[in-house]
């Protein structure tokens, strides 16, 4: 089954359940200056869930767009490390406002897996929040999932995959307990149920979250009851899809494939299983997407997000071997496979593509030497057996070199080293003040405003890790 079918499949489902199908909202949510970019899927009915608003349906259902690259869900750094992770990526979701709560939602998420869908029952294991006996029971007793199959899961905060079955947006706004569903890929690969310790290897891949809205969290840190208990899901189009079609990761999806052989088309490349090429696909589906709504490569905020996406993208084709813009003619490709569903990426292609030629001329004048300058340093923090890779050079790369510091630890990373990120802070901050002195922010033809670090200050108040330098 096509990707395309999968999600017509979930819509019609849910349609048959008497949801309103709703479009896809923006990348940028409309009035929330507290979200960077649409992260989940009942973004869009957040003030519905509040309370604030009201909607002539009470169920609803849609395929959201979502980006997940600085802000309070980041997965940036995922990409390319994992076979579930993107920046951007569709989440299915089927919503309820006040209407049905726990037990619906548990009957209409595993109705669909297992009769629609008909995956293989013994292949689904789920977690629930740990003092939620009220979901356990649902599925131990009315679902008939054996007990070992439903595992308990409080707070887990501060590991980098651990589960955590209390969703929230943001570090504000609606949140609950919920209760997620996995698919276990089998034995052959890594990885441990959820709550162990090898939970963050790619063998059990969580598909479905089911959240039980309950309350509203204040900038304190309070919870205050929602008016009616609700319920919001999110299931990753991409997941459900490499499972429906029996691969393992997200990249072996129909439509990955299609980007991944334009990838290697534009940066001639051979070997089909570059993660480059991986990197790239995905790259190319946020950076047209968040351009087709309206975000505009800059120094600052969203736009600086963009800009980072899409120099991380010229760096993997750099890697490739590529030497001038490429990146822009995975359009049409991308086009190809999501017009349809999203008819902006249509009526903005030429401007999606006009925009990333002229940010890749720009940083395909300095990536030449900017790269001469990382490896040599990288050569030499190898002879000499080193691990940490000066925070004065990170900060001269992206100075005069355009450089992100997200980039240069990208590629440290790939050698095992880490960038010192105090110093770079440190070096940034002596610059401010002597351009202060100076009365005059200095500028010159490929000089970075330095605008980025204290613009992403902004936001940082707002969501705690959105500054992902
Ligand atoms: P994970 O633990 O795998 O990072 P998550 O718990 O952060 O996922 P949720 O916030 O619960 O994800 O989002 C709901 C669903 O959206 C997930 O169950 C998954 O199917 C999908 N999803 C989340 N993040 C991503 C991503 N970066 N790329 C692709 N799909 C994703
Ligand atoms: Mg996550
Ligand atoms: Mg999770
Ligand atoms: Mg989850």
């Amino acid at each position: 089954m096509k990707s395309k079918e999968i999600r017509q499949q979930f819509l019609d489902f849910f349609a048959s359940k008497g949801h309103q199908v709703v479009a896809s909202s923006s990348l940028v949510p409309h009035g929330d200056p507290t979200l960077l970019f649409t992260n989940a899927g009942m973004n869009q009915f957040k003030d519905v869930f509040l309370g604030f608003d009201k909607r002539p349906y009470t169920r609803a259902a849609s395929s959201q767009k979502c980006v997940r690259a600085g802000g309070k869900h980041n997965d940036l750094e995922n990409v390319g490390y994992t076979a579930r992770h993107h920046t951007f990526f569709e989440m299915l979701g089927n919503f309820s406002f006040g209407d049905y709560f726990k037990r619906d939602a548990i009957a209409y998420a595993w109705e669909l897996l297992t009769e629609v869908y008909k995956l293989p029952k013994e292949k689904l294991l789920v977690t629930v929040y740990a003092e939620d006996d009220e979901a356990y029971d649902i599925w131990t007793k009315e679902m008939g999932v054996p007990a070992d199959k439903v595992i308990r899961i409080g707070d887990n905060k501060g590991a980098r995959y651990a589960s955590d079955n209390f969703w929230m947006m943001g570090d504000t706004g609606p949140c609950g307990p919920c209760t997620e569903i996995f698919y276990d890929h089998g034995a052959h690969i890594w990885g441990g149920p959820p709550g162990s310790p090898e939970e963050d290897g790619d063998r059990f891949i969580e598909i479905w979250n089911n959240v039980f809205m309950q309350f509203n969290r204040d900038e304190q840190g309070v919870m205050h009851p929602l008016p009616k208990p609700s319920v919001d899901t999110g299931m990753g189009l991409e997941r459900i899809s490499a499972v429906l079609q029996g691969v393992h990761a997200n990249y072996e999806i129909d439509l990955f494939q299609a980007l991944i052989k334009a990838a290697a088309r534009e940066t001639k490349t051979t070997d089909l299983e570059s993660p480059s090429l991986k990197v790239l696909a995905d790259h190319i589906r946020a950076c047209s997407f968040l351009i087709a709504d309206g975000v505009i490569p800059g120094n600052e905020g969203r736009g600086y997000v963009l800009r980072r996406i899409i120099r991380r993208a010229i760096r993997h084709g750099y890697k490739l071997g590529v030497r001038a813009a490429f990146f822009y003619k995975l359009v049409p490709d991308l086009v190809i496979e999501m017009g349809e569903a999203y008819p902006e990426l249509v009526s903005n292609k030429t401007r999606v593509m006009d925009t990333l030629k002229q940010e890749e001329d720009r940083f395909f004048e300095t990536i030449e030497n900017g790269m001469a300058i990382l490896e040599t340093e990288l050569a030499d923090i190898a002879a000499k057996g080193g691990k940490t890779f000066n925070g004065e050079t990170a900060f001269k790369l992206h100075d005069t070199y355009g450089f992100p510091l997200d980039l240069t630890a990208d590629v440290c990373r790939e050698r095992d080293v880490t960038v010192d990120a105090a110093a770079f802070d440190a070096a940034m901050a002596r610059q401010k003040d002597q351009a202060r002195a100076a009365g005059k922010f200095k500028m010159s033809a490929n000089l970075e405003y330095d605008g980025a670090a204290t613009q992403f200050h902004g936001y940082e108040k707002l969501e705690s890790d959105a500054l992902v330098l």
